[in-house]
């Protein structure tokens, strides 16, 4: 834990989003056990226990292949494990829904989706629901309105589905009023109380910047210890170009102008280009959260390889994988 907050003082803190309502277990664990190699401080994941365990498993792995060849991967971090909460209606917290009916199998939502969700299996669209993050990439790239998305309601808090010494969560604000989020906030003060590390999630798309800040300032007043704002940018697209990181930026320049005495991470539109970004500006970032564009650059391998060729070829996955920390 300390180490963490070591992190989010000296502005290196990485944290690796394995998505809000992805519920493939092997891509948890794959992306755990990679990330935690490069020396990722957390790893965030969907609420349900299945997915702590997968997690878990990966950076567990990765412990015991560091323990036998140190030298192999010396950046390497037993990560913590967060878990990500829906406060409301979160855009995080949801999968795409076909209506078979509509579609005419053109497959243009095959080429749209980064997540391996969709493939064609003989010649047709195939859909793993676990591995849909919700992105809701295939519903722009439809033409036929044969898709949508529903919001799924797992929600540990509510099934007790919660570990017994939680490392970090993320409460997820998505549109609520900030009402809403101290109601929630209040409910469940005694499991907040017990967990290591809190983070807030802000849709900084939605808000004006004298709404913003006021919105955050309200978030302070909610907790007694120092909390994470991660100032979610344009999120669950993975773009690769430079303009991608300045929403989330852009909204980290108003919190510190507004002296917002939280940690400020970035996130939504993270790539290979977001800390070059950083070192042009003097602001005090905390760190850096990396979603789509982390699983995207080692999709192929998280997709196609078996345990042993993954296990085999760690060296170079991490190799792929570790210059988002660079
Ligand atoms: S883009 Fe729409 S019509 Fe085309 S395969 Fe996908 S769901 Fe079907
Ligand atoms: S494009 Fe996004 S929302 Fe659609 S199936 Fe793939 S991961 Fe799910």
């Amino acid at each position: 834990m300390q180490k963490v907050i070591k992190s989010l003082e000296n502005g290196t803190y990485r944290k690796i989003i394995c998505g809000a309502a992805n519920t493939s277990e092997q891509q948890i664990e794959r992306m755990s056990l990679v990330y935690s190699l490069c020396g990722a401080d957390v790893i965030d994941i969907a609420p349900q226990r299945e997915m702590y365990e997968a997690a878990k498993r990966g950076i567990s792995m990765a412990a015991e292949i560091v323990a036998q060849n140190p030298e192999l991967f010396p950046k390497f971090k037993p990560s913590l494990i967060m878990k990500s909460i829906n406060v409301g209606d979160d855009k995080h917290f949801r999968k795409a829904n076909f209506n078979l009916a509509q579609c005419v199998q053109c497959l243009d939502c095959v080429k749209a989706c980064q997540s391996g969700a969709l493939t064609v299996d003989d010649g047709k669209k195939s859909f793993n629901q676990q591995k849909c993050y919700g992105c809701a990439m295939c519903v722009e790239s439809c033409q036929h309105n044969a898709v949508s998305m529903v919001m799924i309601s797992d929600n540990p808090f509510a099934t007790g589905d919660f570990p017994e010494k939680p490392d970090a969560i993320e409460l997820h604000t998505g549109n609520s009023s900030i009402e809403k989020v101290k109601a929630f906030v209040e409910l469940h003060k005694n499991v907040l109380n017990k967990v290591g590390i809190i983070s807030i999630s802000v849709d900084t798309m939605r808000f004006n910047a004298a709404e913003l800040v006021d919105y955050a300032t309200a978030l302070l007043e909610m907790f007694d210890r120092k909390i994470i704002i991660q100032a979610d940018g344009v999120s669950m697209r993975g773009g690769s170009r430079k303009s991608s990181t300045l929403p989330t930026l852009s909204a980290a320049l108003v919190l510190f102008n507004a002296g917002i005495d939280a940690y400020i991470q970035l996130s939504g539109g993270t790539n290979h280009l977001t800390q070059k970004f950083v070192d042009m500006t003097d602001l005090k970032i905390a760190g850096i959260g990396f979603g789509t564009f982390a699983k995207k650059i080692i999709l192929n391998y998280i997709e196609e390889y078996s345990d042993d060729e993954f296990v085999s070829n760690l060296q170079q996955i991490t190799a792929i994988a570790g210059k988002l920390f660079e």
